[in-house]
């Protein structure tokens, strides 16, 4: 693996090294596998008339005038007006008063950009400007595009990875060769320069297939590893104590649902057991299942063990704790000794909660990835929980279940993946589905709207603070960046602020902010201080303030519906009527069509059927679910096949040779220390 830095290439200094830590690349090998987003096409340039408004259009032109410049203190316009009778396009640049003399009367160029209209005209703003020859030149490419953030540009990294791939000598493939030659994969460093730098669509589709097969396999080798370990390995937790779980059950406000009866049982009769406890809860949404897990580790503290419960977000893991605390005092249960540890708890806290772990005081442990970091050690830890388990890996998992005898596990998750998918990504544990929502639930109402209903929203939202309830309105970025064309949590809660009544009190959260400061405004929100609060999607996992009925999403079309399913998740957790307001920032047809999906039902497992049904292969890469389970290229839908594959593949090597000692496995044997290695896979937010 090339783990050199990335300041042993030409042109990139500190500055730029600390951009791309930003996004998770710290060398080499880690920028050669950040993959593009998407890819730029260059299409044919058409005459106005077949223009597509609110779409990026390449337009061939020819200036008939010279441009008119506009220059005050402040900024420089350039206009120049492009005719076609009966129609005109008036392209406008800012900022770049040198254009005029590259824009010479009777010249011809190609001006790309999105053509908007705007009180009857068309305009483009800042478009790109091409000869023909160089327009033709980049027609036939596909031009990576980059998940960024501010400072760093789609070029920089293309600039960047290109050097790599020039510059080191070639990877050797890891993927044994009988595996490619049989499932018809390229090679790796073929399939890893064509999908930075597409020939054309056929050879990144090609490159896409290989890196998706390679990381289903190394995920379901890792699987099949976990499964050995722990497969029928003895419970060496007895439980002899049950009465406190059921003195807590009574106790709680509402009743537990018909699934949660039957879930519990399951879980209860699985730590009784023989055999140690391997078990998945799926459940959607607002099932309720952190109950679930307070319960488990509740018995297993009555039973004088320990338990530790992991989630992905700093804010959860804080929210969970609190939560946990507040149902252990209501039953007089505080000697448990729950603690919080997460990656910004206090050296001097830090100290302390790993001398209670270690000597078995603190029986109860919430907490982020902090939770498996070496120097925590444990006294008797007979379960481990991990929330969220999409937002993890199986490394993670098997690190935490790697601390002292094998403890029994459960995982969480609300990703709906039919059956037949769930056993081979959970192919190491029992599954057990909460199909019932709480009885008290109303249906969330939806609606897909446009910008222009805005206003409507927002009168809309000071009703419901009116009437005591609160907001979340989700933006898809931290502050403006560059070439990016959505809105932002810091703009616009400086927008919002003005826009509401005085005296409703907004305010923002972020993953750049400090995680205390994050905690600070989750807590003030859950105490109602905050009524409207802007937020990226850091919430989007597990957060639980009952009391916000409204959830506004902007630029709905930047998500997919997965995740935009669990955003809506965060209302309708209590009994009042909730909505949910998805803003379409664009007027594309097929995006409005996978919206209503949502607007149709309020169940994950639809919408994620839905969804698979109307992703054609039209898409390149497909619209990604981002931060579902731990893909960074294969997608457990469209891949579904490809998955499958990979399964028998992982049975076919293990089968040949079991422990990867074959002079031929050498280089997988090494990747796959590599990524189980829970150090090379920081979750970030
Ligand atoms: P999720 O399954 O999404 O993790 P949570 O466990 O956070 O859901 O539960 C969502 C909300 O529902 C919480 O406020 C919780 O207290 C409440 N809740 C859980 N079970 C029930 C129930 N049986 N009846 C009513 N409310 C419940
Ligand atoms: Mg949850």
């Amino acid at each position: 693996m090339n783990t050199e830095p990335l300041t042993s290439l030409k042109g990139v200094g500190e500055k730029t090294e600390k951009l791309f830590a930003k996004v998770g690349v710290y060398n080499l090998q880690q920028l050669l596998h950040y993959y593009p987003r998407d890819y730029d096409c260059f299409h044919s340039p058409i005459p106005l008339h077949e223009c597509k408004i609110d779409e990026k259009n390449a337009i061939l032109g020819r200036v008939r005038h010279s441009p008119s410049v506009k220059t005050n203190q402040k900024k420089s316009v350039v206009i120049l007006e492009l005719y076609e009778e009966p129609l005109r396009l008036q392209l406008i640049w800012f900022h770049m008063p040198f254009l005029r003399s590259t824009l010479k009367t009777g010249s011809i160029f190609v001006f790309r950009g999105k053509i908007q209209e705007r009180n009857g005209r068309l305009i483009m703003e800042q478009p790109e400007i091409y000869t023909p020859a160089a327009y033709e030149a980049l027609q036939s490419s596909l031009q990576p595009v980059y998940g960024l953030t501010k400072g760093l540009t789609s070029k920089m990294v293309a600039k960047a990875v290109a050097q790599v791939l020039d510059d080191c000598a070639p990877a050797r493939d890891y993927l044994p060769s009988e595996i490619r030659t049989e499932y018809n994969l390229c090679e790796i460093n073929y399939a890893l320069s064509q999908i930075h730098f597409p020939k054309d669509k056929e050879s990144l589709l090609t490159a896409r297939k290989r890196l998706a097969f390679e990381e289903f396999f190394l995920f379901l080798l890792s699987l099949r590893r976990l499964k050995e370990q722990t497969a029928d390995t003895l419970n060496s937790f007895p439980i002899h104590a049950v009465w406190k779980t059921e003195e807590v059950i009574e106790t709680l406000p509402y009743q537990l649902t018909g699934a949660q009866m039957r879930v519990w049982n399951e879980i209860e009769t699985d730590m009784k057991g023989r055999t140690r406890m391997s078990r998945l809860i799926q459940g959607d949404v607002g099932s309720g299942k952190t109950i679930l897990a307070f319960l488990a580790m509740i018995l297993s503290a009555e039973n004088g063990y320990q338990s530790a419960l992991m989630v992905p977000t700093e804010v959860l893991a804080y929210q969970h704790y609190e939560s946990l605390c507040r149902l252990l005092e209501e039953n007089h249960l505080t000697d448990y000794q729950p603690m919080l540890l997460t990656g910004s708890t206090k050296a001097s806290e830090k100290k302390k909660i790993y001398r209670q772990l270690s000597d078995g005081s603190c029986r109860m442990i919430i907490g982020t990835h902090a939770l498996i970091q070496e120097k925590v050690q444990y006294h008797n830890l007979a379960l481990v929980i991990t929330d969220e388990q999409h937002r993890f890996g199986v490394r993670q998992r098997t690190a935490l279940a790697e601390k002292g005898e094998p403890p029994n596990v459960l995982v969480m998750s609300a990703t709906p993946i039919p059956r037949t998918l769930a056993i081979i990504l959970y192919g190491d544990l029992d599954i057990s589905i909460l199909d019932e929502l709480p009885k008290n639930r109303l249906p969330i109402k939806n609606c897909v709207v446009d910008t222009s209903y805005r206003p409507k929203a927002y009168r809309f939202i000071e009703k419901q603070i009116a009437l005591g309830k609160q907001v979340y309105v989700i933006c898809p970025m931290v502050e403006e960046s560059e070439g990016l064309d959505a809105e932002n949590v810091t703009d616009y809660t400086k927008k919002l602020k003005n826009e509401l009544s005085p005296g409703i009190k907004v305010d923002m959260l972020h993953g750049q902010m400090k995680p205390s400061q994050k905690n600070e405004i989750m807590e003030r929100f859950a105490a109602g201080e905050i009524q409207v609060l802007v937020s990226t999607t850091v919430i989007e996992v597990g957060v639980n303030v009952p009391n916000a009925t409204v959830m506004m999403i902007e630029n709905a079309e930047r998500f997919g519906l997965a995740q935009l399913h669990q955003l809506r998740g965060r209302v309708g957790r209590g009994a009042d009527q909730s909505y949910c307001i998805f803003i379409q920032g664009n007027k594309e047809k097929e995006v409005t069509k996978r919206l209503e999906i949502l607007k149709s039902s309020n169940d994950g497992f639809y919408v994620a059927s839905e969804d698979l049904k109307l992703r054609g292969s039209g898409d390149l890469l497909g619209t990604r679910q981002s931060g579902e389970m731990e893909f960074s290229i294969a997608d457990i839908y469209r891949d579904a096949d490809l998955l499958k594959k990979a399964g028998e593949a992982v049975s076919r090597l293990l089968l040949d040779d079991p422990d990867l000692e074959k002079e031929e496995h050498l280089e997988l044997k090494n990747i796959f220390a590599d990524y189980l290695n829970p150090e090379n896979h920081e979750i970030g937010l």
